[in-house]
């Protein structure tokens, strides 16, 4: 495992974080037996950050319960975040953190996230419920070792949020696609040169750059100089570059912690040759020749109270244009009449409630007519008449 110190030499923090989002789920539990067997394998290869955040569904009480009875809190840096929108009032802040404290069976959070931060109006508000008082008596008392925020928005208002606060980290949306967006490589930039770590999420866009790629794309890793999967590409892209301190992944089998701990033990800064750019250049040009609408799948915006399955419905409208309309038909289709609930783009009542939650500031009411045109055809209508009866 590669480590990395960007925090003027105080802290050494592993090359690859474990994302604690998507732990493996048998039905629809988590399977604890798989979590302890894979959390454990990564403690032992050195993997030393685990992300995890209040609202993501059972999270931190697995990290918790496994840490506890393998007795290995001390071995790593738990890393989980502030649900501030929440927050109505000031003693909000104490209980959501004492119940975090419960749940992953510890005393204290070593980085500690406002979830989400976007933009100093926000935190402003939060300064205003006393958030500052706060998180000076838990850094007194040793239950927050380090305070940052994590964010999904454009480079400006980062750059805003992180010139507001002292922050000892943050953690941005970056990898090859989002050079030029998010906080982008200007705001990774930026936060180096404060000296604070920056851990990297959404390293494959939401698993479109290890998934969903166009065939274009696909062409030129398949006919590049070495051989490596698109998701190695990914992450050799983002470890070439020294600012980025953790690369965080959402390992949910071993065959995919195994491997993103190769790639993390292989990669040094730098070691990039004009080979490997050429590369990504044209993976990348393939994708903006043809990705229609910047979705990640992220389903931040889910669930729509009227039962659009938004991002199936961007997938297959861009699957239409990168790998042709037949499949991308086909596949909406499937997305959106062989299910129970009908969730088809022409269910949309354009109440907007979705569209403050999305990161890439989709603007999804518009994008879904769009969606809608390409597909809901009076031939889509016969089809899926036709399907849901073959197959209800
Ligand atoms: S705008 Fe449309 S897609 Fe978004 S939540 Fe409302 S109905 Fe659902
Ligand atoms: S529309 Fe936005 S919030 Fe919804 S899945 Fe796509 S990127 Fe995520």
């Amino acid at each position: 495992m590669e480590y990395r110190n960007n925090t003027q030499g105080e802290e050494t923090l592993s090359a690859l974080g474990y994302g604690c989002m998507r732990f493996p789920k048998k039905g629809n539990s988590i399977d604890m037996v798989a979590v302890e067997e894979q959390i454990l394998y990564a403690i032992e290869q050195g993997v030393t950050y685990f992300d995890t955040a209040y609202v993501y569904p059972g999270s931190e009480e697995a990290l918790g319960k496994v840490l506890q009875k393998n007795q290995c809190r001390e071995k790593i840096k738990i890393a989980t975040k502030l649900p501030h929108y929440l927050v109505k009032k000031q003693g909000d802040f104490e209980r959501y953190f004492q119940e975090q404290l419960k749940r992953l069976k510890t005393d204290y959070v070593d980085f500690y996230l406002m979830h989400m931060l976007p933009d100093t109006n926000v935190w402003n508000k939060l300064i205003g419920q006393g958030v500052l008082e706060w998180i000076k008596e838990k850094k007194e008392m040793g239950q927050i070792r380090k305070i940052g925020f994590s964010y999904h928005g454009n480079t400006t208002t980062f750059l805003e949020v992180l010139n507001a606060y002292e922050w000892e980290f943050c953690q941005i949306q970056y990898n090859y696609m989002d050079e030029n967006s998010q906080a982008g490589r200007t705001g990774l930039l930026e936060a180096a040169k404060k000296g604070i770590p920056v851990i990297i999420m959404e390293p494959l866009r939401g698993g479109m750059l290890a998934n969903h790629l166009p065939k274009k794309a696909m062409d030129a890793i398949e006919t590049a100089y070495c051989k490596r999967s698109p998701a190695e590409w990914s992450f050799r892209w983002l470890w070439n570059q020294a600012q980025v301190s953790v690369v965080l992944s959402g390992m949910n089998s071993m065959e995919m912690l195994q491997e993103n701990i190769r790639i993390a033990s292989e990669t040094m800064p730098g070691q990039f040759t004009n080979q490997d750019e050429a590369v990504i250049e044209q993976i990348r040009t393939a994708m903006n020749e043809q990705t229609k609408v910047p979705c990640t799948g992220c389903s931040y915006c889910m669930p729509c109270p009227f039962g659009v399955d938004i991002p199936g419905s961007f997938r297959c409208y861009n699957v239409s244009y990168t790998d042709g309309y037949g499949k991308g038909l086909m596949e909406y289709l499937l997305c959106t009449t062989l299910r129970n609930k009908q969730s088809s783009a022409s269910l949309c009542k354009e109440c907007g409630a979705c569209e403050p939650h999305c990161p890439q500031s989709i603007p999804i009411r518009s994008q879904l007519k769009q969606v809608k045109k390409r597909f809901e055809n009076p031939v889509f209508r016969i089809v899926s008449k036709i399907i849901k009866r073959l197959y209800r």
